[in-house]
């Protein structure tokens, strides 16, 4: 049956819906609160899991041309390897510029005919005689009717009653070219630690869709206190103490203009008890979110769009939103679970879980079969990430 289906967010989960009920037939129209669409942040890494949605999209070569192979995530303390995880042969993590992932989903979505409506935050989506509406910004403004909506408006939902818990630590992040005779690897995520009140981090994340150029994102771990002062802190102190922590990190830092270069970010744990409502479904971080330690947040936002697009193929709206909340609740749980016992190893003031992340974790890690486990785990599929349903 063809539903009429409106989307809350141009983000990675609502432009993967849009994209892929479009596809299967449905009348979609997406509601973004920014007049021009457009990413925000820096880079992030595409695995394995999310790629198998972007091939049901259409948009995998896209992204494959467009991201950086990552064969390996490396972490150091000082001398002492910390994390050593690989990629599976084939199976890489991609990792891309967000403008450049939102480039491919933006492109998928609008190539299956999905209608857009820009410029106008939506505040409310009241349901009445069966049918919800979009209430935009400005004016009394109603998009529909719909017979789903689907909010994927992420951490900045008005529609999702979830309460999320801010973390003690977030980053500041950026990207730039990369730079000529940096010593760093470029199929790598390479990570830099001082126990869990510093890190430093530089991942390849290939091209912008309009430049060449093979370009590097990077970030520092920063204390909730350390992002409040950061609007006072002197960018030349800064990267000069950046700079004697991690001398690799010094070209990359160097490729920096000033502060405007750099993002910062927080980060929050949280999810909803149920992610749905009559005519009315949550996904992405509107409906639960994470540290971006494990590197999972797109790729859930991305599993999501597919469950429920497989659900609602499989059986009526009433009963296709259950089912897609029993299509993720465990992959979900699990992955939120393991974001939040391991985000204080990497950020956090104790003394005690870096000592057990050296000396304990981290050679454990390198022994099989657990090495094998932490591959799984990175790529996204130690749990099936659409319970009941063959995924690759
Ligand atoms: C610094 C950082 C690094 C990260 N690194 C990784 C990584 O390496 N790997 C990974 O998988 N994940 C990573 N993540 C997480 C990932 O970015 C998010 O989980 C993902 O973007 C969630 O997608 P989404 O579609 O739910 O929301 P978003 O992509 O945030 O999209 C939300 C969209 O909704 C729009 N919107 C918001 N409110 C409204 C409104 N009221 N009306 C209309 N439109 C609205 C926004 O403008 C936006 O376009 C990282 C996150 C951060 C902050």
């Amino acid at each position: 049956m063809t539903l009429r289906i409106g989307i809350v967010g141009a983000g990675i989960g609502g432009l993967a819906a849009a994209a892929l009920l479009a596809r299967h037939g449905h009348a979609v129209t997406i509601a973004e609160r920014f007049a021009t669409p457009r990413p925000l942040g820096s880079g992030l890494v595409v695995q394995p899991v999310g790629l198998a949605v972007l091939e049901a999209i259409g948009a995998d070569d896209a992204a494959r041309a467009l991201a950086a192979p990552i064969r390996q995530m490396r972490g150091q303390a000082g001398r002492r390897e910390i994390l050593t995880v690989d990629y599976r042969a084939g199976a890489p993590g991609l990792a891309m510029h967000r403008a450049s992932l939102f480039h491919v989903l933006w492109s998928a979505a609008m190539a299956a005919g999905v209608t857009l409506a820009t410029g106008a935050a939506v505040l409310a989506a009241p349901q009445e005689g069966g049918v919800r509406w979009l209430v935009r910004d400005g004016g009394g403004d109603r998009l529909g009717p719909f017979d789903l909506v689907i909010d994927g408006s992420g951490t900045g939902s008005l529609l999702s009653p979830m309460a999320a818990r801010a973390l003690p630590f977030g980053a500041v992040w950026a990207s730039v070219p990369w730079p000529e005779g940096a010593v760093l690897p470029q199929d790598q995520l390479s990570q830099r630690y001082f126990r869990a009140e510093k890190m430093a981090g530089v991942l390849p994340i290939g091209r912008l869709p309009d430049d060449p150029t093979p370009r590097a994102a990077l970030f520092w771990s920063l204390p909730l206190a350390g992002l409040e002062a950061w609007p006072e802190v002197r960018f030349d102190a800064w990267r000069d103490n950046v700079g004697r922590f991690w001398p690799a990190m010094v070209p990359f830092l160097d490729q920096l203009r000033g502060k405007a270069d750099l993002t910062p970010a927080r980060y929050a744990h949280g999810s909803l008890a149920r992610v749905y409502q009559p005519g009315l479904v949550f996904l992405g971080d509107a409906a639960y979110r994470a540290s971006p330690q494990l590197g999972q947040g797109a790729n859930m936002a991305l599993l999501d769009a597919m469950a429920l697009t497989l659900a609602l193929a499989a059986c009526p709206l009433a009963d296709a939103l259950p089912r897609y909340a029993r299509m993720r609740r465990w992959h979900r749980r699990f992955y939120q679970a393991l974001s939040a016992s391991f985000t204080p190893m990497y950020q956090s003031d104790s003394r005690l879980l870096p000592v057990l992340r050296d000396w304990v974790l981290a050679p454990v890690g390198r022994m099989p079969p657990v090495n094998r486990i932490l591959t799984a785990l990175v790529s996204g599929n130690l749990l099936p990430p659409l319970a009941s349903t063959r995924f690759p």
